[in-house]
């Protein structure tokens, strides 16, 4: 059986599904595996599916895709369009759609591995093919881990991976060293002690905490990190209140922490929870803060060595113009979780899913378009081809790079 995989993808588009709920996309993916003659493991971080084959002596290679979608009402006008309807983690009905490309990447690691298992008299060395759900959470790699990922499947001695981006298909991206950036979001609760608007004596103002907080905060950036450091610490969400003469008992701020450098995220992670602390101190709350961290994204480090190595492979496949450096991208990825917590290096590269033509006038206007939709807007549209042919053919030259070669 040889998949077809526009149809497949077509299929996987039309039916996206939220982060820990894909359900349907992991059946799909566990019955391909099972066809193909891998081991598969199914519900490894909830919905995750892993597919193994053991092909005699030589390194373990795990190819990782992710699967969910996002709670975005699609308007690409396509015939596979989504129409789907989701709950989200609060319960509430969101439309959803494949915005991210995540559809692309499983059905490029189906291809894959149906590819790898015809030709695995030519390798040796062990196969790992890893489904991941909610990556776009930022949680779906670490529940993998924390549900025994690597006592239930062979540790890998290299992870690679890849994202599709809006620049042309049949392009590649791949950057070495730090690829793209950490994402932290957290939320802080501060407390105070509520009371009438008349007799703010009687109370701890926890209005004017928020705004002295969110104040304070601004100085992590322009002076605590050195000029040649970089981050954002964001404040997006200020909630407290219900009526102009109440003072009320709590604050919340829902803060976005950008970083390019582990120690510099330590850093100002520290910082902000040293602040939100003096802050209530110094405004004589009842209560420390609390500090909860939702969304986290670690940097995403393409190892070097390992990335020339992956990189010249992917050149001779595709041709020697066609594999690019994009530089480092502001975007976030949980992949590199998988890699830490086995010990491996990492290479993720980016696909192009871009129709070329669109690209056309940029070479005469030396200009970028930037009417090209990307990830996560409603109108994102990879082109089915040469994208999937590109991406297939790009974890196949990656895998074999590190796979033991039987061939003379
Ligand atoms: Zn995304
Ligand atoms: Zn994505």
């Amino acid at each position: 059986m040889t998949l077809d995989l526009a149809a497949v993808y077509r299929d996987l588009h039309e039916h996206p599904e939220l982060s820990f709920q894909e359900h349907r996309t992991a059946g799909i993916v566990a019955e391909a595996l099972t066809s193909f003659g891998l081991i598969v493991t199914t519900g490894i971080g909830r919905t995750g599916v892993v597919g193994v084959l053991e092909n005699g002596a030589g390194p373990t290679v795990l190819l990782r895709a992710d699967m969910d979608g996002l709670p975005v009402l699609e308007v690409t006008g396509l015939p596979y369009a989504s129409t789907a309807r989701g709950t989200d983690h609060e319960g509430n009905d969101m439309p959803v759609m494949h915005a991210c490309g995540h559809d692309v990447h499983v059905t490029c690691l189906l291809g894959a591995t149906e590819r790898l298992v015809a030709d695995r008299a030519s390798w040796s060395g062990t196969l790992i093919a890893l489904f991941q759900p909610a990556e776009e959470w930022g949680g779906g790699a670490e529940a993998m881990v924390a549900d025994g990922l690597y006592d239930r499947v062979p540790k890998p001695d290299i992870v690679l991976g890849q994202h599709v981006a809006p620049f042309p298909a049949g392009f590649a991206g791949v950057h070495a060293g730090v690829a793209m950036a950490a994402a932290d979001s957290l939320s802080v609760r501060l407390h105070g002690t509520g009371g009438h608007g008349s007799r703010p004596e009687t109370t701890v103002d926890p209005v004017y905490l928020a705004a002295s907080t969110t104040v304070r905060l601004q100085g992590i950036v322009a002076r605590e990190l050195a000029a040649t450091d970089a981050a954002v610490v964001t404040v997006g969400q200020i909630h407290a209140g219900t009526k102009s003469n109440i003072i009320p008992a709590e604050a919340t701020l829902g803060l976005s922490v950008r970083s390019f450098d582990e120690t510099v995220r330590t850093k100002v992670l520290a910082a902000i929870e040293r602040i939100a602390k003096a802050e209530a101190a110094a405004s004589g709350a009842p209560r420390e803060p609390e500090i909860t961290f939702e969304e986290s994204f670690p940097l995403t480090v393409n190892e070097p060595a390992a990335t020339e190595r992956t990189a010249a492979a992917l050149r001779r496949a595709l041709g020697e113009q066609r594999v690019i450096d994009p530089g480092l991208v502001s975007g976030s990825e949980d992949v590199g979780v998988l890699a830490t917590a086995a010990g491996a290096p990492l290479v993720y590269w980016f696909l192009g899913g871009a129709d070329p033509s669109l690209f056309g006038d940029a070479l005469a206007t030396g200009r970028m378009p930037d009417d090209i939709p990307s990830n996560h807007s409603p109108f994102f549209a990879p082109l089915i081809e040469p994208t999937l042919d590109v991406g297939v053919a790009a974890l196949v030259a990656a895998a074999r790079e590190w796979l033991d070669s039987t061939e003379a």
